[in-house]
């Protein structure tokens, strides 16, 4: 495994705060400089010339005073643990002047990589330089490294364009739409943050639940992604979300509409680890699946957005020891077929015929899930044969498959 290493920006991912609006508003320029952060953020104004107006108009005051400020900046404590328990894998990028956050980088135990200026009489007079945080990233590929790199704003797309892993980190602020154009994971809280920091360094043992939101539901024809579309009243991806109470590491795959489903995931939860397929239209649920399942625990559970399970089939499918495949009676109008032997094995998968519908889930080890553009069922054929697990279960592919769904949820006990 090639050595980790760890990139972090600093303003809103390792500050509980932005720092260029702290000093705007400790010394009083808050007007002039949030009408230029709304202009930068609008695009209007490209990050560098923002930056340079910003530090001409923060430049006038004392730097040891904006130093000091700065020091007291609350971090978030779990990330400052885990810079400084891995301080040799770790390092920061920041486009903040190290005149400035000098005092503040000192609190991490790691290098910190900044843009710089002159100073004259405790005065900035001019910029030096400017970071370009993907020279880092490409610094330390050329090392040998696999890069990871931990962002939030415009300034750190191109370096998370270029980094092996990149996280759009939304724990301050919903991050910039430029980086979840790019970003391989997106997350909204420490926690899960911190646990995918660890899955990325060390292998982890455990189940991941990986739930595939990617797609554009093409064959359902309602031109919405299948996981927000609605049964009695409720989005699927919320009856999911409540099956899955119970699961630490959930992994939602998003793609079509990737916006919309993180916003209704949010509502319920933000512990969930939000994973990009951006070629989603060229893609099918075996790649959504790979993508969920890098940096997993052990076991990953592939989980359709649209796969409707009875409850009391729920716990057998997360409890269920090793791998298998869940398959049900067959009811679907577009069916994949499993066929089995007397010990319970699935032996092959037929579009022809079978003795039971593929249905999913299948639970499968995180190291046998490959590469693939097509479906998890052909993911899993060059692993059968594999124990089968009978559940009651049905997914939404057509609209017949979603009049049948309503009927399948109305027989549950209430
Ligand atoms: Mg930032």
């Amino acid at each position: 495994m090639k050595k980790r290493l760890f990139i972090f920006d600093l303003d809103g991912t390792v500050t509980k705060e932005e720092t260029l609006p702290l000093i705007a508003k400790a010394f009083n320029v808050e007007g002039e400089i949030n009408a230029l952060t709304d202009q930068t953020i609008a695009g209007n104004i490209p990050f560098v010339e923002s930056f340079i107006q910003r530090v001409s108009i923060l430049g006038k005051f004392d730097v040891s005073d904006v130093n000091a400020l700065l020091s007291k900046v609350p971090l978030f404590e779990g990330v400052a643990d885990f810079i400084n328990t891995y301080s040799d894998q770790c390092v920061i990028a920041t486009g903040n002047c190290s005149e400035w956050v000098s005092g503040l980088a000192s609190r991490l135990d790691c290098e910190c990589f900044s843009s710089s200026a002159n100073v004259e009489d405790n005065k900035i007079t001019k910029l030096k330089s400017i970071l370009k945080k993907e020279d880092i990233v490409k610094r330390y590929q050329a090392q040998g490294y696999y890069v990871v790199f931990v962002g939030d704003g415009n300034n750190d797309m191109e370096a998370m364009r270029e980094a092996d892993v990149a996280i759009a980190c939304g724990l301050t602020h919903y991050p910039a739409n430029s980086i979840m154009a790019v970003a391989d994971y997106a997350v909204f809280n420490e926690h899960t943050l911190l646990r995918l920091l660890n899955q990325i360094n060390h292998p982890s043992e455990g189940n991941s639940v990986v739930l595939s939101c990617a797609g554009i539901g093409s064959r359902l024809g309602l031109a919405k992604t299948k996981a927000l579309i609605e049964i009695e009243g409720k989005k699927l991806i919320h009856f999911q979300l409540e099956i899955f109470e119970n699961v630490e590491d959930l992994r939602v795959v998003v793609g079509y509409q990737a916006r919309s489903v993180i916003q209704a995931v949010l509502e319920k939860r933000d512990d969930v680890l939000f994973v990009y397929n951006h070629d989603y239209f060229q893609t099918k649920t075996g790649t959504s699946f790979y993508l969920g399942a890098r940096h997993a625990n052990e076991y990953c559970i592939a989980w359709d957005g649209d796969l409707i399970v009875h409850p009391e089939d729920v716990a057998a499918c997360l409890d269920f020891q090793g791998e298998y495949i869940g398959c049900s009676d067959i009811v679907s109008e577009d069916t994949v077929f499993i066929k089995t032997d007397e010990l319970g094995n699935v032996l092959s998968f037929s579009r022809e015929q079978g003795d039971y519908e593929w249905s999913g889930p299948a639970k499968i080890k995180r190291d046998n899930i490959k590469y693939m553009s097509t479906n998890v069922f052909n993911q899993i054929e060059g692993l059968l044969p594999l124990p089968f697990l009978k559940i009651r279960a049905q997914d939404v592919d057509t609209y017949a498959d979603y009049k049948n769904a309503i009927a399948f949820m109305k027989s549950w006990p209430q």
